[in-house]
């Protein structure tokens, strides 16, 4: 048979979701759950991984879980295609973390280069939880309890697959092929893969409080657009201007297409001519960001929309949520299964071994 071909992918409950999972995972992951090229999709909410560094504010996660699942439908994703389910409430994932450790050294995670930054941004350096230490272990857990071959993720998740490929073949060479080594799917844009904040920051992130989320308000949209970071040389209309590092130019690589300038700026055939014009001098970033807030808003209106429909049965996501763990128990335990006869920690399903220790004692005493 065939390999399967398996997605996993996830979020933290740290806040709602953002334009930059948008482009750096969501919007993919509804393409291919709606290519059928896949047997199977695995879609998580990675709680656990949250309180790794919000351990002291389960509340915060508790919450952002509903908004997370209310994200994802009303970004496109289907419970009855995808499998949409709760880290926590799949205990397997622990158990397989707790083996994994065994395979990775204190100083390949020190390396990592996602998790040194991370450790800087939370202020971290001097006290760093284990937990969060090793989430990239946990992390190597998620993706290859489900036998995931294509995990669709941002650039900053990079060295956490690598960190799994890694795992996978270390254990499969110590104790036989079990695991399947996942590929990486990252976004096809430069400007996609770590999509900058609204301030001009390295990255959008829950964390910083420099994101467009896709529940904001269209007045919402439009205020925070406004007050974007630019060119901060860009003082006059008519001063030369630059595009590189400038955030609007950024989100427009990430979203626009030649369609919107006959919609909202004919005057320009596509973007190369904006930039073209902007790099020249006489473009105003008002105006830029007129055509910014165009396009968003006729990307983030439909999301809006069925997000409120989504909103008015609450309990009904949880029920999705519920079924969606349990689907998910099921694949992981099975994985689990596999994994302890591997590494023979399986001894009561193991009839040959109490039949070979008992024959051993027998000949032992007989001896
Ligand atoms: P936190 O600050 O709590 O870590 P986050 O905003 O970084 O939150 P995550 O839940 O860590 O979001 O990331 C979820 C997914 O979204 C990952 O696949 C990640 O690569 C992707 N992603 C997150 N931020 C961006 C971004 N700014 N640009 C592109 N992809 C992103
Ligand atoms: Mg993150």
């Amino acid at each position: 048979m065939a390999k399967e071909k398996i997605i996993l992918t996830g979020d933290r409950p740290t806040g709602r979701l953002h334009i930059g999972h948008y482009v750096g995972s969501l919007k993919r992951r509804v393409e291919l759950q709606n290519s059928g090229l896949y047997d199977k999709i695995f879609i998580f909410i990675a709680d656990a991984q949250a309180l790794t560094d919000n351990m002291e504010n389960p509340e915060k996660v508790r919450q952002n879980v509903i908004e997370v699942a209310l994200d994802y439908l009303s970004v496109g994703l289907d419970p009855s295609r995808s499998t949409i389910f709760i880290q926590s409430q799949i205990p397997e994932l622990c158990e397989l973390t707790f083996y994994y450790m065994d395979l990775v050294t204190v100083s390949r995670l020190q390396r990592n280069p996602t998790v040194k930054t991370e450790i800087q941004m939370r202020n971290f350096e001097a006290s760093i939880p284990v937990g969060f230490f090793t989430y990239p272990i946990s992390q190597a857990a998620d993706i290859t309890a489900f036998k995931a071959t294509t995990v669709p993720v941002g650039e900053d998740q990079e060295p956490m697959i690598e960190q799994a490929r890694e795992i996978v073949r270390r254990f499969n060479y110590i104790y036989g092929e079990t695991l399947v080594e996942p590929e990486i799917l990252l976004p096809d844009k430069a400007a996609c893969m770590r999509l900058p904040g609204t301030d001009g920051k390295a990255k959008m992130s829950k964390s910083l409080g420099n994101c467009i989320y896709l529940s904001d308000s269209a007045d919402e949209v439009q205020k925070k657009i406004r007050s974007m970071y630019t060119d901060p040389d860009h003082l006059r209309v008519q001063d030369p201007g630059k595009v590189e590092g400038n955030t609007v130019f950024t989100y427009l690589d990430a979203f626009c297409c030649p369609e919107h300038f006959g919609r909202y700026l004919p005057e320009y055939a596509n973007l190369d001519e904006l930039k073209a014009h902007y790099r020249r001098g006489g473009l105003g970033d008002v105006k830029v960001k007129k055509f910014l807030t165009a396009i968003m808003q006729e990307e983030l209106e439909p999301i809006r929309n069925r997000r409120k429909e989504f909103e008015k049965d609450i309990p009904a996501i949880y029920d999705m949520l519920r079924e969606g763990c349990e689907k998910a128990r099921e694949a992981a335990a099975a994985t689990l299964d596999e994994v302890r006869r591997a590494m023979k920690i399986n001894y009561f399903d193991d009839k040959e071994l109490i039949a070979e220790q008992a024959r051993k004692y027998r000949g032992e005493v007989q001896g």
